[in-house]
């Protein structure tokens, strides 16, 4: 309740309670296909863990969010657009267009496959 991860749409994801494409997951994350992509490529890379932004982000995560651009690397090679070219986006804070209050990074990418 403390961190409204209860009303939390991703959370709901994480928990099975709401549905998603996956394309990756472990304990310590999940990677789901964006429900509106933007680009040929467009999944999110969400930790478990329900942590609002970069913005509430703390020292103690820091082993997460590294581990999650790592994961980011290899997503982006499983899903053959490693070396097409990507990007990773993360909004901070709803100026940035951020709508989702659960951490992610979205991985777009596949304008150029092949
Ligand atoms: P952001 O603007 O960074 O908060 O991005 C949130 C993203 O989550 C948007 O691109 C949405 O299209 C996407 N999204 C919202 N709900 C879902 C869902 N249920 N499953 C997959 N993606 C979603
Ligand atoms: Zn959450």
């Amino acid at each position: 309740m403390e961190n409204m991860s209860n009303n939390c749409i991703f959370c709901k994801i994480i928990k099975g309670e709401s549905p998603a494409t996956f394309v990756y997951r472990d304990e310590d994350f999940v990677v789901f296909h964006n429900i509106n992509p933007k680009e040929p490529v467009h999944v999110l890379i969400v930790p478990v863990e329900h942590i609002e932004s970069v913005n509430a982000l703390k020292e103690e995560n820091s082993a997460v969010i590294s581990r999650m651009m790592l994961k980011a690397k290899e997503i982006a090679q499983t899903l053959g657009i490693k070396d097409s070219g990507y990007k990773l986006v993360i909004n901070v804070g709803s100026g940035a267009g951020q709508v989702i209050f659960h951490l992610h990074i979205h991985l777009i990418g596949g304008w150029n496959k092949g």
